[in-house]
């Protein structure tokens, strides 16, 4: 099961992989597995200092050289994402991979005060972002003879949970998105998956757990299985599917 795949050493051999949200949390450690298994990673966050770090730790690991594309989300235009398609394709040529990963958790409220602003930002960078971000993104990836779209959804994103409002709305339009593209792009090669980490130790886990011992909670690293398996060739015809990274 994909929770249990075993990744080669040269799983991802010859690959190129965007990382969305690279320089942290569940971003920072699938860009470091991903380039662990051979694959060329493009480490896309908005803090350059940690993608930078990021960047030496994948040097380090004698892995094939990164690159990185420093990208607020919140403030990007459709022409930033256009100019980064090409910038890949000049570079590389293709696009085999991308794990859009990078999300905003906002502000845990009761529904009936949830402010404007703060739910247009939410939905500028979980949603819009996406769109634009895919939409660049596909023509390039349709180049490659099959490629890997994973979106990141949420146990929320699924079923709507008290307090969780803008971010539950954003994660199941996540799904919606994936889906289209699933199903528009079937029989080309191009598939589109989500992924909902579950609960995973990392700083947004802790933001909207203050109170929880992050030591109980899984790492970045052990819910590298699910995402593995949906970068590599042992995920070819799966589409159109949401996976529990931590499902039994
Ligand atoms: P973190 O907050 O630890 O990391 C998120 C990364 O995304 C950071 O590197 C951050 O950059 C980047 N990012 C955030 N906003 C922007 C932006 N506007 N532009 C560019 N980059 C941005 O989160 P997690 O690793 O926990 O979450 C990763 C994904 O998993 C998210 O989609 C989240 O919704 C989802 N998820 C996480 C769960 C969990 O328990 N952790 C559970 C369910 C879903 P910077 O470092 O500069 O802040």
């Amino acid at each position: 099961s994909p929770q249990h795949f075993q990744a080669a050493s040269d799983e991802l051999e010859n690959k190129v992989i965007l990382v969305t949200g690279a320089g942290d949390g569940i971003g920072r450690q699938a860009a470091l597995s991903f380039a662990q298994c051979g694959a060329t990673v493009i480490l896309l966050g908005r803090t350059v200092k940690k993608l930078e770090a990021v960047y030496d730790e994948i040097e380090a690991l004698g892995a094939p050289q990164p690159a990185i594309i420093p990208l607020d989300l919140k403030g990007a235009t459709q022409q930033n994402y256009l100019d980064m398609a090409a910038t890949i394709e000049n570079q590389f040529g293709r696009l085999d991979g991308a794990l859009l990963n990078a999300a905003h958790l906002g502000v845990l409220s009761q529904y009936v005060q949830i402010e404007e602003d703060l739910w247009d930002q939410l939905m500028q960078v979980n949603v819009k972002s996406q769109f634009l971000l895919s939409q660049a993104l596909v023509p390039l990836m349709l180049k490659s003879d099959n490629a890997s779209l994973v979106f990141t959804s949420s146990s929320v994103g699924k079923k709507g949970r008290a307090y969780w409002g803008g971010y539950s709305v954003s994660k199941f339009a996540i799904e919606g998105m994936s889906q289209v593209i699933a199903d528009e792009f079937d029989k080309t090669g191009l598939r589109s998956n989500c992924i909902n980490p579950g609960a995973t130790r990392t700083l947004m886990r802790a933001t909207a757990y203050p109170g929880e011992d992050p030591k109980t909670l899984k790492t970045p690293l052990d819910i590298m299985p699910n995402y593995l398996y949906l970068m590599s060739d042992a995920s070819i015809g799966v589409t159109g599917t949401s996976l529990d990274a931590q499902a039994k």
